[in-house]
């Protein structure tokens, strides 16, 4: 009887064990920071766990960066004043055990972004002030009054009217209103408004309880993957669409240069559920100088769902605007290679998940777009490159203040799932380059592990069955060899009577 209480609970033991999550394995991760640029980052546990408490073990952090807890995890946080590389390595209580994490912290001299105008977010809200009062605007007569104290453009061309008492004249025209996007989950949408007479343009998105607007990049704080490129320009692209912005509403609002305001029509976005979603996609736009005989090559790492393959397409233009751009014929691999052309011209990827099984294509996703301009002539400057490894989300290389690389290779990641993806919520992995210890997050699209959570309960139940017939032929033996048992006892009972029994 006891044996077979033993016997069960080891049984129990093990069914619970394939059933219980993963322990926390210790952890890196790596940060590139801009020297003498505020930066904040929130880093998560590993496996979704809470962390609880955390004491620095070993290393240090970059001057002028600190550490804290923060949300769930930690948050890093300054502005790093020194170039070079530091590493700090943090004892983590969670909920789910102890942990060591690694912050390999990169701070460099300047990244490189593509040359876009982003606009205050003061000279909007001002602006939209102005906004409320459009009837006073039509009937006021144009008064000379001093100039208020806070103008939000300068005035080129200054006219007597007050900032606040706009007149028509001063508001940009708009010719044309950004029309609705439909897109599939991870895809791209694009939003093109233009008006005459805007000294700035600066566009919102509204989310979809009509009560949040925020200028356009500070979405991306709302969603993991969202990317947004183009503010400040008359083309909005909002690019890695999760399922959470459907619904949402793009507005352009274009500034004048007394201060006054036209805002556009909202575009809304519209993201279906059904079909394949748009694979993820890195890529990091480069600004680069080429002299004659120099090249830079381009590429993409982009990740499908389950059953599908990512089908490429690379494009270029000739001015920073992603609605303008053209496809490159036979440029269909994960890297491009730009041809040497005089001048400044641009380049994009845009990537489509195709199901495998029945052709089936999502909506495309598009990155944002890379500076390449080319020089004709001799390169005269020495390169001096660092002794640290520089990353992307794509490659690592040793890196000259000038843009050029050198030991330039693609991350080589091993990949761990934080959070598994479920049939409506979205999963995240994270993984860490082996070479340069870059650190990659990417969201694992609902949906694409369905198959993986019911092979689990499949395992489960088969699991159960197989304890259950192991149980159920334990207590059919041990039956049987009690009957043997019992028709024995006679003997046994005249062997005892002639001995002192023990008990
Ligand atoms: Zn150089
Ligand atoms: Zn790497």
């Amino acid at each position: 009887m006891r044996k077979r209480g033993a016997l069960a609970a080891l049984l129990a033991a093990l069914l619970l064990l394939l059933l219980a999550p993963m322990a926390l394995a210790d952890d890196s991760t790596t940060l590139t920071a801009v020297r003498n640029e505020y930066i904040r980052v929130l880093i998560d546990m590993p496996n979704g766990s809470t962390m609880r408490s955390h004491r620095v073990e070993s290393g240090e952090m970059a001057p002028g960066l600190s550490l804290r807890a923060e949300g769930e995890g930690l948050g890093l946080f300054g502005t790093p004043n020194t170039l070079g590389n530091w590493s700090v390595t943090v004892r983590c209580t969670t909920d789910d055990g102890e942990l060591l994490l690694t912050i390999h912290q990169y701070i460099i001299a300047s990244s490189a972004p593509p040359a876009v105008g982003i606009a205050p977010t003061a000279a909007p809200a001002e602006a939209a002030g102005s906004m409320a009062e459009p009837e006073q605007e039509m009937t006021a007569e144009p008064q000379p009054t001093p100039p208020p104290a806070a103008t939000p453009v300068p005035t080129l061309a200054p006219t007597p009217e007050p900032t606040l008492a706009p007149t028509p004249e001063g508001r940009p025209v708009i010719r044309k209103e950004p029309s609705g996007e439909t897109v599939t989950r991870g895809g791209t949408a694009i939003f093109v408004a233009r008006a005459d007479g805007a000294a700035e343009i600066v566009w919102y998105l509204l989310d979809n309880s009509g009560e949040a607007e925020m200028p356009a990049q500070q979405a991306t704080e709302f969603f993991s993957g969202l990317r947004i490129y183009g503010q400040g320009t008359e083309t909005l692209t909002v690019s890695g669409i999760p399922s959470g912005l459907n619904g949402w509403r793009a507005e352009c609002r274009f500034i004048g240069p007394t201060g006054t305001v036209a805002v556009s029509d909202d575009a809304v976005i519209t993201v279906r559920e059904k079909g394949i979603s748009s694979p993820g996609l890195i890529f990091d736009p480069q600004k680069v100088e080429l002299y004659t005989g120099e090249s830079v090559t381009l590429s993409v790492s982009a990740l499908p769902p389950e059953g599908a393959t990512v089908r490429y397409q690379w494009y270029s233009t000739d001015k920073y605007d992603l609605a303008s751009v053209k496809a490159i014929e036979g440029a269909t691999d994960t890297s491009f290679t730009p041809p040497f052309i005089p001048g400044t011209l641009y380049y994009c990827v845009g990537v489509r998940s195709v199901r495998t099984s029945n052709g089936e294509e999502s909506s495309t996703a598009y990155s944002d777009l890379a500076e390449i301009r080319c020089i004709e002539g001799e390169r005269t400057h020495e390169h001096v490159f660092s002794s640290y490894w520089l990353a992307d989300g794509v490659s690592h290389w040793h890196g000259c203040d000038c843009g050029q690389r050198q030991d330039e290779g693609e991350h080589e990641i091993d990949w761990t799932v934080i959070r598994r993806a479920t049939s409506r919520r979205d999963g995240e992995r994270r993984g860490v380059c082996r070479v340069c210890g870059y650190e990659a997050r990417e969201t694992i699209a609902a949906g694409a592990a369905e198959r993986t959570d019911t092979a689990r309960i499949v395992l489960a139940v088969l699991a159960g069955l197989v304890i259950l017939l192991i149980l159920m032929g334990i207590i059919l033996l041990s039956r049987r060899s009690r009957r043997r048992r019992r028709s024995r006892r006679p003997r046994s009972r005249t062997y005892h009577s002639t001995h002192t029994p023990r008990r």
